[in-house]
């Protein structure tokens, strides 16, 4: 506390910011330079949302020098807070402060994503509203563009207008080489081994259209953002039932390649079956060999 006040003016203005910073739950935040938080253009509006705005950023600039009993400190304190997340929603999509937010993704310090597909990629935090006090911060994934709840609880209550609804999309248009490549992995529901029906059924159907657009996409030379697309220019996709129809060129076989795309397609036959069998088996009856798994709520 004296070396602060004993060092020159500008250090000693970042301490509030420091201590705030630091404090344990406030890890998603990153620092506001000082002439930002100076500059009343970048505060445009926000008076109306905190009490004792003036105070509030005078403690956040560390100016404060009201003398006060600790009840006023304390409402002063938490105005103080609050203003900070309104500004540090508006800093972190100015360049130096998507700069220092884009550091500590790189650290994965807002946490790695929990789906098993997604193989720990880092998180970003995310508001879904722009107004204060309406929902918690959320973390998103841009590989699977999908949203979770931070594990802590410290996080979980931090106001999610604190990071805007824009940030993480803002992000990867200004550095678009971040924008993680699309995975076609996915979890396939089994039963004993085979396939459930209806969730297979719906995989094929959503493969099929996946890769009729990835085709579309490839055929208009534009970028699909599937995983190793860019390596083949020709169509070698997973599931050969889409592949099959369309493709018109005649194709040359040896007569092992025969025999073997006929083994492939009685397989396929055969799978198919197996699913239609296990469908019948677990809607049409047997209910009493999976206790509950049917039973009416
Ligand atoms: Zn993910």
């Amino acid at each position: 506390m004296e070396d602060f006040v004993s060092e020159s003016d500008s250090e000693y203005t970042s301490y509030w910011r420091d201590w705030f910073i630091s404090s344990r739950g406030n890890e998603y935040f990153c620092e506001i330079d000082e002439d930002y938080l100076t500059d009343r253009f970048n505060l445009t509006g926000i008076n109306a949302d905190v009490t004792y705005y003036q105070y509030a950023l005078d403690l956040v600039t560390d100016v404060f020098d009201l003398d006060c009993d600790d009840d006023m400190r304390e409402t002063i304190e938490k105005s103080a807070r609050h203003l900070y997340g309104l500004v540090h929603a508006r800093y972190i999509v100015t360049t130096r402060g998507l700069t220092k937010m884009l550091e500590k993704y790189k650290k994965a310090e807002f946490g790695k994503c929990p789906r098993v597909n997604c193989h720990s990629h880092p998180l970003l935090p995310m508001g879904l509203s722009d107004v204060h006090s309406v929902k918690p911060v959320k973390l998103f994934c841009a590989r699977c563009e999908d949203m979770y709840n931070p594990k802590s609880s410290r996080h979980a209550t931090i106001d999610g207008a604190y990071f805007g609804t824009s940030f993480h999309n803002i992000i990867f248009q200004v550095y678009p080489a971040l924008v993680p490549a699309k995975s076609i992995e996915r979890y396939a529901p089994l039963v004993y081994g085979f396939k459930v029906h209806a969730a297979a059924a719906l995989e094929r159907w959503q493969n099929a259209k996946r890769d009729e657009m990835r085709r579309r996409l490839r055929r208009l030379e534009m970028d699909t953002g599937f995983q190793g697309d860019d390596e083949d220019d020709h169509d070698d996709d997973d599931d050969d039932d889409a592949d099959d129809q369309e493709d018109d060129r005649p194709r040359v076989e040896t007569e092992g390649q025969g025999q073997l795309r006929q083994h492939q397609q009685q397989q396929q036959q055969q799978q198919h079956h197996l699913e239609m069998d296990a469908m019948v088996d677990i809607t049409a009856g047997n209910h009493a060999s999976r206790p509950g798994a049917f039973a009416p709520q």
